[in-house]
């Protein structure tokens, strides 16, 4: 594909043509049973991909955030608390979620660039009985760091709580298995590593926790996740859905199934392998040590003297959207994301177009 811009954005990403084409498929109505197929479909898709026995899946139109705010707001009862482990700006979002929702809230904090402290999140189990529900996020976007899912998970399980994750950006790219991680929640969306386009998110839940969450009084209309769910077992929705993004994610999952999603991972570490090793090359450093790294996104330091925007222009002009740090790191770092449809041969010509820039400062 020569002459398209290649993103380096941790979402949207680069979608492969078939799965462009399928957003011109015929137009229908989302009340009709062609819609209904499409839902079933993409429903059991998602749960072959990614969940074992004993899930559900909840479609959302919406972003990423949409699904995710879903199960914040879907997942306590008045009067309980959510513990939110926090290590990036995407933690502080599920605490700002569900203080927005009523919901109190307790949170595990540690540094951004480091993983979050066990011992905190236990002491904080033991001492506030109220907490109903941990929640973190998997892939913490912020910096690229991995989070101990099945670490926090375990803790969760032996004190009895459920387990939200927000896995937005690890889904397709990182390996988790949500029984072995005791997760009871997880959050994705179509245009990160699944390789859809924006509009349409989802929740896969355990069977018996989606029960549980209806005798919760609902804090939202539009994102009460137990109506969605109910609606979407009987092949309905209760809004208009994003019928388009959902053709495209409906293709997008059968892409990434002929592919394996095993495979979809492997073949982002080894993008992000070449990518590091190219840093390496150039002389960049990365934010993080390496056993904390994700496979699809690296945040590198910025070199003294070179502005974020000159680089981020500079790399623009040449097809290639790079991303800025978020919070206090943002006149510190850049990111580079490698999700989504994009060949070897992009990546080592962005390897090329970064060095001459580097070169010129
Ligand atoms: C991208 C992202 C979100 C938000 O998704 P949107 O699609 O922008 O709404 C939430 N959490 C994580 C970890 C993400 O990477």
């Amino acid at each position: 594909m020569p002459g398209r811009t290649v993103l380096l954005n941790p979402g949207p990403v680069n979608i492969s043509e078939r799965v462009r084409r399928a957003l011109t498929r015929p137009d229908i109505c989302h009340r009709e049973d062609d819609f209904s197929r499409l839902m079933a479909a993409i429903r059991s898709r998602l749960l072959q991909a990614f969940a074992p026995a004993g899930f559900t899946a909840v479609l959302v139109t919406g972003s990423g955030t949409a699904a995710l705010e879903a199960a914040v707001s879907s997942s306590v009862d008045e009067g309980r608390a959510m513990l939110v482990v926090v290590n990036g700006v995407y933690g502080e979002r599920i605490a700002k979620m569900a203080r927005t929702h009523g919901i109190r809230v307790v949170e595990a904090a540690s540094e951004w660039t480091a993983p979050p402290d066990l011992g905190l999140i236990e002491r904080i189990l033991k001492e506030y009985a109220a907490v109903q529900v941990v929640a973190m996020v998997h892939h913490e976007t912020t910096t690229g760091l991995i989070n101990p899912v099945a670490q926090v998970g375990r803790l969760a399980g032996a004190n009895g709580k459920s387990f939200l994750v927000d896995s937005i950006s690890g889904l397709g790219g990182e390996p988790l298995d949500l029984d072995a991680a005791r997760v009871d929640l997880c959050v994705g969306t179509a245009n990160k590593c699944v390789q859809g386009v924006p509009g349409i998110s989802f929740v896969l839940a355990r069977d018996d926790e989606m029960a549980r969450r209806r005798t919760i009084p609902p804090r939202s209309v539009y994102l009460h996740l137990p109506s969605n769910w109910a609606a979407q077992e009987k092949g309905e929705t209760l809004f208009t859905p994003a019928v388009h993004a959902a053709y495209a994610l409906d293709e997008a999952l059968v892409e990434m199934l002929e592919e394996g999603v095993s495979n979809r991972i492997a073949r982002y570490a080894a993008a992000a392998a070449l990518l590091r090793a190219g840093y390496d090359r150039l002389g960049l450093s990365c934010l993080l040590p390496p056993v904390l790294r994700s496979n699809s996104i690296t945040a590198l330091n910025l070199p003294p003297g070179l502005s974020y925007e000159r680089l981020h222009n500079r790399l623009k002009a040449e097809g290639f959207v790079i991303y800025a740090g978020q919070g206090a790191l943002s006149n510190r770092i850049f990111r580079v994301a490698n999700m989504g449809d994009v060949s070897l041969d992009e990546y080592r010509s962005f390897l090329t177009v970064l060095e001459l820039a580097l070169r010129e400062g």
